[in-house]
């Protein structure tokens, strides 16, 4: 049954759930080799690394699930100046990194144009592609920002069911969600959405939908991340992820999605030491080390002890090393536009 599931090029919902079900071992690993064997073959051995600057921690929304939420009246709110964010940019670029990820709360009071000279004042320093994950904003500044140089835009549905969604959002809809998404792409960015796994009252379908709704929005980047408590959270006292589980909702993204970038998030290595590693292991192509500089770090703190490692580059390097795969040294562009998929594996 789950062999006969392997073999298929498309899966559907029930097939997905029946691989989310797999508890024996030798079932896990059959998943585990499939995603790997997929991964290879539509993402090669490159590991491509997203380097990330978190350049504000205010927001205005109120995700129950987020230690920045803005009711999180304990945190210390922080944005960072342009020259330290393009100082930062600079340290990115130095490392190797081709990619830089400019990411915050959603912080109403940086403008659309501040956020576009950032975009134009990186782009016109260093031969990077930026990816932007700033939250819900208007048309009219994804269009700007999309003309200032921005390539990429990183906006998680979060859950694929309705109802939820307007729980862990205090009744907004995620119809909303997936619009914003669609304008992204309209706008000619390559979009990265995705989900986080273990949140309340989710269950196995809900996750296939997560799946499922990344396949049909044909996005670039699907991102799966554990859910991992904010002590000032309304859900601080909900169990995390398994990090087990995690792994088997990334290696069977990959069966699903094929040629889509995979990151091992900083949550995964958060929940386990070798989190990085074993994300790779289990169809992961991409590793977004943190380059958020002091004091402002220790601030962005999304949810519990959130690794945060001085020596980035090493870690990352390693876990790449020791999985056999190589840093790639190009800017890693969505590998939909650089490969086609056959129906014959
Ligand atoms: N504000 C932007 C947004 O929401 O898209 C970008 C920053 S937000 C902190 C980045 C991601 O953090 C969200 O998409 C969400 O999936 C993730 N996140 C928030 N709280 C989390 C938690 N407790 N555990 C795991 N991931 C979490
Ligand atoms: Fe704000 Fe993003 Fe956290 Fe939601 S997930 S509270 S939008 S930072």
């Amino acid at each position: 049954m789950l062999k006969n599931i392997l073999n298929k090029f498309e899966l559907n919902k029930g097939d997905i759930i029946t691989l989310l079900q797999a508890k024996d071992e030798n079932e896990i690993n059959l998943i585990f080799q499939k995603a790997d064997e997929v991964r290879k073959k539509y993402c090669g051995n490159e590991v491509h690394l997203r380097g990330i600057i978190e350049f504000s921690n205010y927001c205005e929304q109120n995700c129950l699930y987020c230690g920045l939420r803005k009711d999180n009246s304990s945190l210390e709110r922080y944005r960072m100046t342009i020259d330290e964010i393009l100082q930062t940019a600079e340290k990115i670029y130095e490392a190797g990194i081709k990619t830089i990820v400019l990411q915050s709360g959603e912080d109403i009071t940086c403008t659309g144009n501040e956020i576009a000279e950032i975009i134009r004042l990186i782009k016109n320093e260093f031969d990077v592609a930026i990816t932007l994950s700033l939250g819900e904003r208007d048309y009219e500044d994804y269009k700007l920002w999309k003309k200032a140089g921005a390539d990429r835009y990183l906006l998680k549905h979060e859950t694929a069911n309705p109802k939820l969604y307007s729980i862990y959002h205090l009744g907004q809809m995620l119809q909303d969600r997936i619009q914003h998404l669609l304008y992204l792409k309209s706008l000619g960015y390559q979009i990265g959405s995705g989900n986080i796994v273990g949140l309340p009252n989710q269950t196995l379908e809900d996750i296939a939908g997560d799946i499922l709704l990344c396949k049909q929005l044909d996005v670039d980047m699907a991102s799966f991340s554990p859910f991992i408590p904010s002590p000032d959270s309304p859900y601080r006292k909900q169990k995390r992820c398994d990090v087990n589980f995690i792994l088997l909702v990334m290696a069977i993204a990959r069966i699903v999605l094929k040629n889509v970038h995979i990151p091992a998030t900083t949550a995964l290595a958060t929940l386990d030491p070798e989190g990085r590693e074993k994300g790779l292991r289990a169809g992961a192509n991409v590793i977004m080390p943190n380059f958020t500089p002091a004091p402002y770090k220790e601030k962005y703190s999304i949810y519990a002890n959130k690794k945060t490692d001085d020596n980035i580059m090493h870690y990352v390097i390693e876990a790449a090393a020791s999985e056999g795969r190589i840093i790639s040294e190009t800017k890693g562009q969505s590998l939909k536009l650089s490969t086609e998929v056959t129906q014959n594996e």
